[in-house]
This record gives structure tokens, sequence and C-alpha cells, in this order.
């Protein structure tokens, strides 16, 4: 079984900062690592591998330094690394993101035909949770998102069970098809010392647009369909009416009252 997991390297912290100029991420000078979610979409590829037998490949679309998720990835269990690192990607939307990744997945899929896509759920900067479905429409694949529990593999399909907004759900998907594995699907392990070593030693391959043979006019962000237009951090005003009265009876009254004018009951 080929595993394939996307990962993306993002900043450690979760007070992420937006250029208010260009409405981009400011990644300078933050600490980063891999995207939390991936470590579960890494973690439930490696035991996948353990218990099917194959290998696990990992994509990441970033710059030079993005290269040290890929390093961290071998530390965690995969096997191979590819690194999409193009001045023409920079400033992507998801939709040039997704694009991309697509094609260098359909590259590795020539090289190793690949079963199993793994994302996460989201990342914690950008925060869209599109990239893993966008891939699956650009293959054209089956896809589940929030899924919780991995149920059954066989050859030819897996079972898995993901969150729906009132409970979950049950479903088939034939191979080869896309995940997006939320937190409850498992524990990710420690790095053990032969994967540090690997990691070390590991050859990381480095494609840019040619080499995946995307379209450049969809890649980065003079193409991107999307535009940021404004961004900027929501003020959070801490505002409080203090309802006064001659005892809890009189405050009572009066709070239901103003609950009602303001349409809160
Ligand atoms: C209009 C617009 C303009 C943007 N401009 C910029 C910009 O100028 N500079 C900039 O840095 N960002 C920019 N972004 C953000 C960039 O598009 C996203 O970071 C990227 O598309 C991934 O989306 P996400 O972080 O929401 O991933 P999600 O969809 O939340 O991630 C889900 C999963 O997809 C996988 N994944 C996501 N991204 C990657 C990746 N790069 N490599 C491998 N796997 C991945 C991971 O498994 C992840 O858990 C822009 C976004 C928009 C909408």
């Amino acid at each position: 079984m080929h595993i394939l997991v996307c990962v993306k390297q993002t900043p450690k912290s979760d007070n992420v900062k937006i250029d208010p100029a260009t409405g981009c991420l400011i990644r300078s000078g933050s600490e980063s690592a891999i995207n939390p979610f991936d470590e579960y979409a890494l973690e439930e590829a490696v035991t996948l591998k353990e218990q099917e037998g194959g290998r696990v490949s990992v994509i990441t679309m970033g710059p030079p330094q993005a290269q040290q998720v890929l390093r961290d990835s071998i530390a965690r269990g995969a096997d191979e690394v590819y690194q999409l690192g193009d001045r023409a990607l920079a400033g992507s939307d998801t939709w040039s993101t997704s694009y991309a990744l697509a094609k260098g997945i359909e590259k590795i899929n020539g090289l190793s035909p690949v079963d199993l896509i793994i994302c996460g759920k989201q990342t914690n900067d950008s925060d869209t949770g599109h990239i893993g479905p966008q891939i699956s429409a650009w293959l054209n694949l089956p896809n589940a998102a929030f899924v919780k529990k991995v149920i059954r593999v066989s050859k030819k399909s897996i079972v898995v069970e993901r969150l729906t907004e009132d409970g979950s759900e049950v479903l088939e998907l034939p191979f080869p098809c896309v995940l997006s594995v939320v937190k409850e699907i498992n524990k990710p392990r420690v790095r053990s010392v032969k994967g540090r070593l690997a990691a070390k030693k590991a050859t990381i391959v480095t494609w840019n647009a040619d080499d995946i043979q995307a379209d450049k006019t969809m890649l980065g962000i003079a193409n991107c369909p999307t535009k940021v237009v404004k961004s900027f951090t929501p003020k959070h005003e801490n505002t409080a009416t203090i309802v006064e009265g001659n005892n809890g009876k009189e405050k009572g009254t009066k709070l239901v009252a103003l609950l009602k004018e303001n349409h809160f009951i």
C-alpha cells in the first residue's frame, strides 16, 4: 500500500500576524513546525503501513525552510519526502495550492501508484480546510473529510467513520481516495532515535512548477482567483451592563427584560 501524506509547515503559535498592506501572513521571525493536524495524518499513515505493509510518502508545498517538516516526517516514520518549492508558487490561494499539490501527487503516482492520500483537517494558520477536498476534486478521487477512525482496510477499499454536524457516519471508499483526519483518530507517537538519525540523512526530492508540469498561469499570487481585499484583527471590546436592583428578584426581572429587549430570548 502506498500512502501519501500532505504536510504543511506552519507557525508554532496560534498568534499568526497578517501584513495589513498585502494581506499575507507574516512568517518571518515566528518559529515553525509541522501543522498540528498533519501529525495525526502522518501517524495514521505510518500505522496503516505497519498493519498492511507498503510505504509512506510525504509532500509539502513551501519555501526552502519547509524541508524541516519533511525531515521531521522521516523521523516520524515516513519513507520518502517531496517538496514543491518554486517562487512561481508564492502567494497561492487554496485553489492554486491544491492544484500544485495535485500535480505533484500525479507525478509521484507516475513513479509508484498511490492508493491513499491523507491530509489534516485544517491548518493552524490559514485554517480553511479546503486543501484535502480540493485535491480530491482536481484528481477526481472520492473524498471523506473529518475522519475520526479507520474501521477496516481491504485490498480494494477503506472503511472510515467521519464526524458530521449531528454525529458520525461510516463510509466505504474505493482506492485510490483522499481522507482528511481529525485529532480523535490517533495519538501521534514520539520520534524514535532511529527515525531522527534517518531524518538527518534523508534525501529530499525538490520539484519546481516545470517538473510537475503545472500550468504557471494557475499558480501564485498574480493568478489566484481569490484576492485578499482587506485583512484585519478584530477588536475585542469588553463591555458589560450591570443590572441594578434592591434584591435578587428585582435584578432577575430587569435582566429578563433586558435580554428580551435585545432579542436574546
Ligand atoms: C486569497 C488568498 C491569498 C493567499 N495568499 C497567500 C500568500 O500570499 N502567502 C501565503 O503564505 N499564503 C497565502 N494564502 C494562504 C494559502 O493559500 C494557504 O496557506 C494554502 O492554500 C493552504 O490552505 P490552508 O492553510 O487553509 O490549508 P487547509 O485546507 O486548512 O489544510 C488542510 C490540509 O491540507 C494539507 N495542506 C495544506 N497546505 C499544504 C501545503 N502547502 N503543503 C502540503 N499540504 C498542505 C495539510 O494536510 C493540511 O492539514 C492565501 C490564501 C488565500 C485564500
